[in-house]
């Protein structure tokens, strides 16, 4: 699984849990081989099963307003999830499904090298800040090793609970200010580069 091509094909003919059972496709995830941002998910629901793409019914359309708030295109983006099978039912995945799968995430993870890692729902969260509660993190980044973590609300969660879709408006735009002043960080440290040049020829 040394390429994001390879790993797709791997997950896509992946036994190694009992979600292979009962699902028609699995979700490997989708996006660019090389991706600054991973959006992270928590399984297949039925119309990812059906189609073999991740948040591609109600909850995707969702995820997409939500980009196109902040003027993010989802072929910016890489989209996966926790679990590449759908949970039969949608019910939550069991740890052994998530402990079997996460070898997949891990090397996504490794293989995309993002800078910024925005989890969407609790398992997705508890993957890399366990014990947070969902409530209390969202919308704050927070650094995980070199990457940053931005925990988010599950999408699905706003399809039932009206409030929870302005919680997550207003989590987008603080994402946004966060890409906005990594981005300005770059900016800066390339300026710096330029500066300190002649400063290093005059020791030499
Ligand atoms: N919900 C998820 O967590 N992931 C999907 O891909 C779709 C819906
Ligand atoms: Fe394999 Fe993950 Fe699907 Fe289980 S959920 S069968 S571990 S790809």
């Amino acid at each position: 699984m040394d390429s994001i091509k390879a790993l797709e094909q791997a997950v896509a003919t992946c036994t190694d849990c009992s979600l292979c059972e009962t699902r028609t496709y699995s979700v490997p995830g989708e996006g660019p081989e090389k991706s600054d941002i991973l959006f992270i998910g928590e399984g297949p629901g039925f119309h990812e099963d059906q189609q073999g793409r991740p948040f591609v019914g109600p909850s995707g359309k969702l995820l997409g307003d939500l980009f196109s708030l902040i003027g993010l295109a989802r072929s910016d983006v890489y989209i996966a999830n926790i679990v590449k099978c759908r949970p039969p039912n949608n019910r939550d995945p069991l740890p052994e499904e998530i402990k079997a799968c996460r070898k997949y995430l891990d090397q996504q993870i490794r293989l995309l090298d993002p800078k910024v890692i925005v989890t969407l729902g609790r398992f997705s969260l508890m993957r890399f800040l366990p014990g947070e509660t969902i409530s209390k993190v969202h919308g704050k980044s927070r650094l995980w090793g070199h990457r940053n973590i931005f925990p988010m609300y599950h999408p699905a969660a706003a399809l039932h609970q009206g409030n929870l879709r302005q919680v997550l408006e207003e989590d987008m735009w603080k994402l946004r200010e966060l890409l906005q002043s990594m981005q300005a960080e770059v900016t800066q440290e390339d300026v710096s580069e330029v500066l300190t040049e002649p400063e290093q020829l005059k020791m030499l």
